[in-house]
């Protein structure tokens, strides 16, 4: 090797060491109102079996997905749930979810119990025979300061859940088969593990080359109760992948990165919020303290980098009290300076009688909605679905929303 060889021979090297160490560094994002996502201590509910002996009732939180700290009976027919969050402070999802059963029938009661300042939140749905439905009304009885809810026991277990369970070995059932239907243009990784050790999955989509083809992130499931959040999603997605001539012609132009399952171990834990590092993962887009965005953010730069693409729009699925786009007032600026208002259009004009509820702000504290503008200059939303949404008007919104959205981004390309 020549001494001129040599030198370009180490050149190389030492760009392909640069190149790898920037690989490593992912560029943070500054937000006005910080918030600290330093790893804090969770408390773990001991998972058992809890027996009324003299009236042959059983209680268990011993499933994926379950919350129940604690069981008390007052009487004979009556005993209190005790619910407890991973840790404080934290916001009031007070979610829960345990299972029960008789050793003959018989009717109990069971009365709700949450820490000082935290309320009850969600109807009981329950689980009877595999099928999910919502609690008779006739069978909650409220005050002021509790509920309490009727069951009909039998030696067949009742699962009482805050929200149908949709637990991290559902959510893999759903992506797996939906990834393998469309194997030819959809690809299943995980971009990395939890805490815990569970896998962060993700499906990464497009018709052909992915070189420069503008992307679209899609998140859900960062606050493990938000499972109408997550319904909306799953149709969401499942129309970007039903193989119509639309979707067809979308994924020729676009490439979609979508993470079914962002907090899979705040899920099975059964938790209100947090992750495993007792942290909201939403308000970690700014320094990535959690795994959980940290290898998320990663793979989303290392796609984009090699593909020379650009992000363009990111939609992050939740729950709360009613249906709510939550959008940033920073429009002209952006990748998609009409997306927002072109979309909302659409949606009153293909939905019956249905009013779009916005709610625009800056984001000031580090969500995602607030990384895709500052990291990215690109249109972040965070699509909420209200805890009551009935499961027919999710889907409807999501498979609209997800059409408009094809639509839209179709016409920008003429
Ligand atoms: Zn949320």
């Amino acid at each position: 090797m020549n001494s001129k060889r040599n030198k370009a021979y180490l050149l190389g090297i030492t760009l392909s060491i640069l190149a790898l160490t920037g690989c490593q560094s992912i560029k943070t994002v500054a937000f006005k109102t910080p918030v600290d996502t330093t790893t804090k201590a969770i408390h773990s509910q001991e998972k058992q079996t809890f027996n009324l002996k003299n009236d042959g009732v059983f209680v268990s939180n011993t499933f994926d997905a379950a919350r129940l700290n604690g069981l008390e009976k007052i009487n004979d027919s009556t005993a209190v749930v005790i619910i407890n969050p991973e840790n404080s402070p934290i916001n009031n999802s007070a979610y829960y979810a345990f299972k029960t059963w008789s050793s003959s029938p018989k009717s109990f009661y069971f009365k709700f119990q949450y820490p000082e300042g935290y309320l009850h939140r969600y109807i009981p749905k329950l689980k009877i025979n595999n099928q999910w439905s919502i609690i008779d009304s006739n069978h909650v009885y409220k005050t002021e300061r509790s509920v309490t809810i009727k069951l009909n026991l039998t030696k067949s277990p009742i699962i009482v859940a805050a929200q149908e369970i949709q637990s991290s070995t559902d959510v893999k059932l759903w992506y797996t088969n939906l990834a393998s239907a469309n194997a030819n243009y959809v690809s299943l990784k995980n971009v990395g593990k939890t805490t815990l050790g569970r896998n962060i999955p993700v499906l990464d989509i497009h018709k052909g080359d992915s070189k420069t083809k503008d992307v679209i992130v899609l998140i859900t499931r960062q606050h493990p109760p938000e499972v109408t959040g997550y319904f909306a999603f799953q149709k969401f997605l499942e129309t970007l992948l039903n193989n119509s001539d639309l979707s067809s012609r979308f994924l020729k132009q676009y490439h979609v990165i979508a993470f079914p399952i962002m907090n899979p171990d705040g899920v099975d834990l059964g938790h209100w919020r947090h992750n495993a590092g007792g942290v909201d993962t939403n308000r970690d887009w700014s320094l990535y303290k959690q795994p959980e965005v940290k290898q998320a953010v990663k793979y989303i730069t290392k796609t984009l980098k090699k593909n020379d693409a650009k992000l363009i729009l990111g939609l992050d699925f939740h729950s709360t009290y009613e249906d709510v786009f939550y959008t940033n007032k920073i429009r002209k600026e952006t990748t998609l300076p009409d997306f927002i208002t072109d979309w909302f259009k659409a949606l009153e004009a293909n939905i019956p009688n249905y009013k779009v509820n916005e709610k625009a702000a800056n984001s000031t504290k580090p969500v995602s909605k607030g990384w895709f503008l500052y990291g990215h200059n690109s249109v972040g939303i965070t699509y909420e679905i209200g805890d009551k949404t009935p499961k027919e008007d999710i889907k409807l919104i999501g498979r609209v929303s997800a059409e408009q959205m094809m639509q839209i981004l179709l016409k920008n390309k003429h």
